[in-house]
């Protein structure tokens, strides 16, 4: 059985209220079903454009550490770009389809 979000409404402060049920619902399946292609893509295009992003910031504190002077600002604009647009076509995507 999948979890839904009213599922969770009986959760507060991590404390279950309503043992009978909540608690079956969250053992029966812990891990969430992404059913929606789009979404999947849209997620997976996020968490690359994060590790992108932190890869070039990894790169210039290693620069910084090596005594260059703060390299790579411009690639790293352009990265958190990226990063925040993925970003919110998630979020565009949650408000337009529900998922
Ligand atoms: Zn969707």
């Amino acid at each position: 059985m999948r979890a839904e979000m009213s599922d969770f409404t009986h959760v507060r402060d991590g404390t279950l209220e309503d043992r009978s049920s909540t608690i079956n619902v969250f053992m029966a399946d812990p891990a969430p079903i992404i059913a929606c292609i789009e979404k999947e893509r849209l997620l997976q295009a996020f968490a690359k454009a994060v590790s992108d992003y932190h890869r070039m910031q990894t790169a210039q504190v290693a620069a910084v550490q090596r005594g260059e002077d703060f390299p790579f600002q411009e690639e790293l604009a352009q990265a958190a770009e990226v990063r925040d647009r993925a970003k919110y076509a998630v979020l565009q995507h949650r408000l337009e389809h529900g998922c």
